[in-house]
């Protein structure tokens, strides 16, 4: 993979004379998922250009395990609440924009999210030369707004709710050629994703299982799909926030669903699943938890009282799922995803209040 398909979801100006039946344009088809070669391409392509977080052991983090039940667990933290933009995202932006050739530069790409999207593809847009415009709906978190403006990209403030920003972002891919950039159902954002596990198997091979948070889901599926390619015997194990569960109801149910999407972890906060996502999840993933805010606002706390770390609660929903499943975990050696450190105040002070 050098490129990616330029501007998916343009529409044609013409109707061709001929034209193909009206279902085979609108059945939605799950993109294939990145195979290994396009991992070590992707690793290969960003290196330097992200940091290669720290995998650290914390004592204070075991003792908490072993103090929740069973005979405890050791843990090693991936940190990517340490990557550039305070989350992993930035790895599959880059891994994205630098395959992009001058002409797909200069058209641009265009996203709707206030959160670690829109930052890791402002941040990439900024290093690569390309023009990056985020959708937002009005009244954006203005710390939120003022960091992707502050990483150069253009924000346009559209219509009330995140679907009249998807709808917007859709409309100007269509009339600029910009290319629209998903959170997930993207192949390209998935093996740049898939270099953190890359580099967890290096830094601790003899993990046997690994905790990976769970949103649209592309961290999760790069997890398997490097578990499977290079450590076969590595068990992964997915989280989300009960209260937006999507994605588990639709791994769970072996088909896509929508659910509830309540929870405060913005990066957790997703009401469907997504084809390529559930595809590989179907395939590889060994089990699906489910914890509640107040477990990751707990996580969140030892992270900080525990581990020196700074973690959002998207961040801190791996280490949750240790803490409330310790059984599960009992003697194991668990990698944690530590994926965003991007905590405002006010969440920090809930968590410690
Ligand atoms: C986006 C995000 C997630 C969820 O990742 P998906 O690939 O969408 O499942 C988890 N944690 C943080 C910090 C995020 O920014």
């Amino acid at each position: 993979m050098t490129t990616s398909s330029p501007v998916p979801d343009a529409v044609p100006a013409a109707v061709p004379s001929v034209a193909p039946p009206a279902a085979a344009a609108v059945v939605p088809e799950a993109p294939a998922p990145p195979t290994m070669r396009d991992v070590l391409a992707a690793a290969r392509r960003i290196d330097g250009l992200v940091v290669r977080t720290p995998a650290l052991a914390h004592p204070e983090l075991d003792r908490a395990v072993a103090h929740a039940g069973a005979d405890g667990a050791s843990l090693v933290v991936k940190h990517e609440n340490l990557q550039h933009t305070g989350a992993f995202k930035v790895r599959g932006a880059l891994n994205l924009l630098l395959g992009f050739d001058e002409a797909e530069r200069r058209r641009g790409i265009v996203a709707y999210s206030t959160g670690n999207h829109a930052q890791a593809l402002a941040h990439a847009g900024r290093r690569t030369g390309t023009a990056c415009t985020i959708v937002m709906p009005h009244h954006p978190n203005p710390v939120k707004e003022r960091a992707v403006r502050d990483l150069g990209a253009d924000v346009l403030l559209h219509g009330e709710t995140f679907d009249d920003a998807r709808v917007r972002a859709a409309e100007v891919a269509a009339a600029t050629g910009a290319r629209l950039v998903g959170a997930a159902n993207e192949p390209v954002l998935v093996a740049g994703v898939a270099t953190a596990t890359l580099e967890l198997l290096q830094q601790a091979p003899d993990l046997d299982v690994l905790v990976v948070p769970v949103g649209g889901g592309s961290g999760a599926a790069a997890a398997c799909l490097v578990a499977a390619a290079l450590a076969p015997g590595l068990r992964v194990v997915a989280v989300q926030a009960s209260a937006s569960p999507a994605a588990h109801d639709s791994w769970r149910a072996g088909e896509l669903r929508t659910a509830a999407n309540a929870t405060r972890a913005e990066g957790l906060a997703v009401g469907c699943g997504f084809a390529l996502t559930q595809q590989v999840l179907r395939d590889h993933l060994e089990d699906f938890l489910l914890v509640d805010d107040d477990a990751i606002a707990a996580a969140q706390r030892a992270y900080l009282t525990g581990a020196r770390t700074v973690a959002e609660g998207a961040g801190a929903a791996a280490l949750a799922a240790v803490l409330t499943h310790p059984d599960a975990f009992a003697g194991r050696r668990v990698g944690v995803v530590c994926s965003g450190g991007n905590a405002s105040e006010a969440e920090l002070r809930r968590a410690l209040g």
